[in-house]
């Protein structure tokens, strides 16, 4: 069978962190995974591994992306990447639930409207918010209204996790049309996620599936969700499992063994975000 090249594959990874030049400034002396995420340092990765684009995603935690720790400023920092990459990024809107919910949609809306996000993400884990709380529901209104995606974080480690696929399902119902990405496939919970019609990101699982299941398994797993819904991502440089300079070549290495012909990768690898992202 024809077997397809990962890495020579062009690529769109829909799922990476990059903090901005003035945090950066901010903590000289950092010394952890965070020290990757940087605009120059990243360009040189993509070159290398034939990443053609990224969809660079906030971590409702405007102390890591600003200085002015707020929403809009945490925006206006991505737009800037954005505008400097000549094309090459994409970035989804933050959320700060220290904002009232009809106070985060204003930032939301300004954030589309002028900032040029593409998508908006929300971490539950990270913000101390059940993902079906009633706070995102004007969020999740705004999204459908919009029809821009909303990547959810999902990586529950827990029973009823604030990021549980449960609560993921209880989105859907409530709001059928919405475009949603389940960022790492609900990890460990991913079967409960196979009736949706939801997109699912393979960003930072893909290495602990393949670790635990192995390849076979890994690969009959993302074949139960099918072609039309994976989306190629990574999580650079924050994998969990991988260090930042080998994340790219293990996720070629795995996705190689797999059976996915030239084709499938391609939507694998950028179609399915493409159509997403419009
Ligand atoms: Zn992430």
């Amino acid at each position: 069978m024809d077997a397809a090249d990962w890495k020579q594959l062009k690529k769109i990874d829909a799922h990476i962190h990059i903090i901005p030049d003035e945090v950066h400034r901010a903590n000289p002396d950092a010394e952890d995974v965070w020290v990757y995420a940087d605009p120059e340092r990243y360009r040189a990765v993509m070159e290398e591994n034939h990443v053609e684009k990224a969809v660079i995603m906030p971590l409702n935690d405007p102390f890591l992306m600003s200085m002015g720790f707020t929403a809009d400023d945490v925006h206006r920092n991505l737009f800037e990447m954005k505008r400097r990459s000549q094309g090459r990024f994409y970035t989804f809107a933050d959320l700060d639930v220290r904002n009232a919910p009809e106070e985060s949609v204003c930032f939301l809306r300004r954030a589309v409207d002028v900032w040029k996000t593409d998508g908006i993400k929300v971490h539950p884990n990270n913000s101390g918010v059940a993902a079906d709380s009633p706070y995102f529901d004007a969020v999740y209104a705004f999204a459908e209204e919009r029809g821009i995606p909303v990547a959810i974080h999902c990586y529950p480690g827990r029973e009823n996790d604030l990021s549980s696929a449960d609560r993921i399902l209880r989105i859907a119902e409530r709001y059928p049309a919405l475009k949603l990405i389940v960022c790492h496939m609900g990890a460990f919970e991913w079967e409960r996620l196979l009736p949706l019609g939801c997109h699912v990101d393979i960003s930072a699982i893909l290495p602990v599936y393949a670790r635990i299941l192995g390849i076979a398994k890994t690969n009959q797993l993302l074949r139960a969700f099918g072609v039309h819904r994976l989306l190629f991502a990574t999580d650079y440089p924050d994998s969990r499992v991988l260090p930042p300079n080998s994340i790219y070549d293990a996720y070629f290495e795995i996705l190689g063994q797999m059976d996915f012909t030239p084709r499938e990768a391609e939507r694998i690898a950028c179609g399915n975000i493409r159509e997403l992202l419009g």
